[in-house]
């Protein structure tokens, strides 16, 4: 990307010049400033949410629904994982892999190893769940439980302990917020920070980053260029056009809300995963995403997790 001069200096490293406005600080930071704040969070994420020792593997999970701003992510977090000499494996989707040939990340730079989820796999799955839950909401929930499920399938048949999921502190909001809107309880184990399932570490290095941060930082890195492709390429294998629109209006709420937030308090209380979890404590949970489950409901497994077991048979050896 040429580089654009601008009067603003860095407000940290006060030598080079702004590239970019922190609204949550009011900073004006430069590109280098900016990438070794997004480093410090990982590195704070990891800390504070996971176990993981030095030189132990960690399979880091795909979003399924593309994410602009995720290949960059893959690669500062390998970055930070190599650091404490930790073995990582991206399992990732076939429209996130073709978007890092297209953008020239070798292997070696977005992790130790590369998983491909089959294509076949995919569309088996998502059949599952769009035929079980038409509401848009719900079909949403069932895929991130798809994810997670897939990410868990694979941590057990390697015995690997620690897996990454990645939403940044601002997406993992909006979800909760969509839990209050829509009042779909089972989708708020997918914001916790770390949750434990069937004695693995599920973790979210991302959850001290906002999504503004990772944007401004992806633009930098160009790749954004490329990235209608690999929406193209998940739009023709899953069919799930609606989907990706449907976020988007929604996006529009949560953008007024993200005004919000970064105006002054940094989120509404009540919504905060905090008081979810608080809120949330008083109902069983599910053994495998952590999602509150009614008493009353028969057996530990939540509604999602249910319909989606039978596809998994590794897992359901692991429960008999
Ligand atoms: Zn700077
Ligand atoms: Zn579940």
């Amino acid at each position: 990307m040429r580089e654009r001069s601008s009067d603003i200096l860095c407000t940290r490293c006060k030598v080079r010049s702004a590239f970019y406005y922190k609204r949550a600080s009011g900073e004006y930071l430069c590109r280098k400033c900016l990438f070794r704040g997004l480093e410090r969070g990982i590195r704070r994420g990891l800390s504070d949410y996971s176990s993981m020792r030095r030189e132990e593997q960690i399979i880091i999970l795909d979003t399924f629904i593309p994410s602009i701003w995720l290949i960059p992510v893959i690669h500062l977090l390998h970055r930070v994982l190599r650091e404490y000499k930790n073995y990582s494996i991206f399992l990732a989707y076939p429209w996130t892999l073709s978007l890092a040939k297209e953008t020239r990340c070798g292997e070696k730079e977005l992790s130790n190893e590369m998983l491909e989820i089959s294509i076949s796999r995919i569309k088996e799955l998502i059949n599952i769940c769009s035929a079980t839950y038409q509401y848009t909401e719900d079909l949403i929930t069932c895929l991130l439980k798809m994810n997670l499920l897939i990410g868990l399938e694979n941590a057990l048949e390697r015995n690997i302990k620690h897996i990454a999921i990645l939403c940044p502190r601002d997406k993992c909001f909006s979800i909760s917020l969509k839990n209050i809107l829509f009042l779909n309880k089972e989708i708020v184990s997918e914001i916790y920070p770390k949750r434990l399932s069937l004695g693995i570490e599920i973790f979210n290095p991302l959850y001290n980053i906002s999504e503004e941060d990772l944007l401004a930082y992806t633009i930098s890195t160009g790749i954004y260029r490329r990235f209608n492709n690999a929406l193209e390429s998940f739009i023709k294998n899953t069919g799930l056009k609606e989907l990706v629109y449907f976020s988007s209006t929604l996006s529009d709420i949560y953008l007024m809300i993200n005004e919000i937030v970064y105006s002054g308090s940094r989120e509404i209380i009540f919504s905060s995963t905090e008081s979810l979890l608080k809120i949330y404590s008083k109902f069983n949970k599910c053994i495998l995403c952590n999602a509150p489950i009614n008493k009353s409901d028969h057996g530990s497994i939540c509604r999602f997790c249910r319909t989606l077991l039978p596809f998994f048979k590794s897992l359901e050896k692991f429960l008999r």
